[in-house]
């Protein structure tokens, strides 16, 4: 089955509402010409490989499609936790084709994966046809220069302008995947590549802190003090203000920070760094925080009890872990009592401030 005659691969990226059910297959360092110095993907997955086994990656699949809920769509095979494009051209079609035969199967709707910039040219691409792709990732990282030097990746930011192009080309939907705290990076920085990815107009982004995993150059040069973290209270804020630049500019934001797992609480993984099992959820509160801050500051108070209403989604994200929200509200402008309501007129980004009489 080709992309070409499978119209469902290209009606998928343009959105249906509900979530889509992603089956994750991890490839970690498939196809990676070297090691970038932030990425230790046999940490990260905690799975080894060698090969791809295209009858385990099979297994796979049709244990995870049992998790799948009804409302779950589109359903997508992702192959993750390398570059995808950088294995064999044999193994490439070897995943793409197991993946198709779960398409033509009707229990899935089309593939992803995550692959180098530097990857995307024709010959590839032309790969691509011959199978439903409906997404590409990119692994952008920055769209400095300088700072992709440092992090060892070995392509430049014209690279990824380049894929781009090309992926919309041959319409397919795109995701960038961008890091912040990288060596040599800064706030500025940061929002430059904001900039820049906006311009391209993804379908999506993810951005990521960079945590310093174990038996990564990065590792080393935080050891021998050459390389400091982002705290996790500057990282959450500088995400916060690209989540924000983002939103602002109508691109979505699909993911902060890396996907909590047990491996990352045990201390085996992570040396340093702001590594949160709940990273996005700590940017999503401080993004209310400042909303609600915001709203108090122009509103006429009689009290000092107040009441914010807030959609019942949202409930959580206005209090912040621990209710950590709240005590700042308390501190910041000396209220006696807060009461958080759910108001189910609200969108979910709005919210209300006014006296608790
Ligand atoms: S960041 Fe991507 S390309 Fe670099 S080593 Fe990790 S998986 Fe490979």
């Amino acid at each position: 089955m080709t992309r070409n005659q499978k119209p469902a691969s290209s009606i998928q990226h343009q959105a249906s509402r509900s979530r889509p059910f992603i089956i994750p297959i991890f490839l970690p360092h498939a196809g990676c010409p070297h090691q970038c110095i932030f990425c230790n993907q046999f940490s990260i997955t905690g799975a080894k490989y060698e090969a791809v086994e295209p009858d385990k990656i099979r297994i796979q699949i049709r244990e995870f499609l049992k998790f799948k809920k009804e409302n779950r769509k589109p359903v997508q095979i992702a192959f993750f936790g390398g570059n995808f494009l950088g294995l064999k051209r044999e193994e490439i079609k070897s995943c793409l084709g197991l993946a198709a035969e779960f398409v033509s199967q009707g229990l899935v709707d089309g593939i992803r994966f995550s692959t180098r910039p530097d990857t995307i040219d024709k010959g590839h691409l032309d790969i691509l046809e011959n199978y439903p792709v409906a997404t590409v990732e990119l692994g952008v990282q920055s769209m400095d220069d300088q700072v992709l030097v440092m992090a060892g990746r070995g392509h430049s930011a014209s690279d990824t302008i380049r894929a781009v192009e090309a992926l919309k080309d041959r319409q397919l939907g795109i995701g960038l995947q961008m890091m912040v705290g990288l060596p040599g990076d800064n706030e500025a920085l940061s929002l430059i590549t904001a900039e820049k990815i906006t311009a391209l107009r993804p379908d999506f982004v993810r951005i990521y802190p960079t945590i310093v995993m174990k038996n990564s150059r990065l590792a080393r040069w935080y050891q021998n003090g050459t390389y400091a973290p982002l705290s996790l209270a500057e990282a959450v804020t500088r995400v916060k203000n690209l989540y924000q630049f983002f939103s602002l500019h109508n691109i979505k934001i699909i993911r902060m920070g890396l996907q909590a797992s047990e491996d990352f609480e045990d201390g085996q993984t992570v040396l340093a760094g702001p590594y949160h099992p709940a990273f996005g959820h700590l940017v999503y509160s401080e993004v209310f925080l400042d909303k609600v801050v915001k709203e108090i500051e122009t509103a006429t108070l009689i009290t000092d009890s107040i009441s914010i209403g807030v959609n019942p989604k949202n409930i959580s994200k206005l209090r912040g872990i621990q209710n950590r929200n709240i005590r700042i509200l308390k501190e910041k402008f000396g209220f006696e009592s807060i009461e958080v309501r759910a108001d189910y007129a609200l969108k979910e980004d709005q919210l209300t401030v006014s006296s608790h009489l």
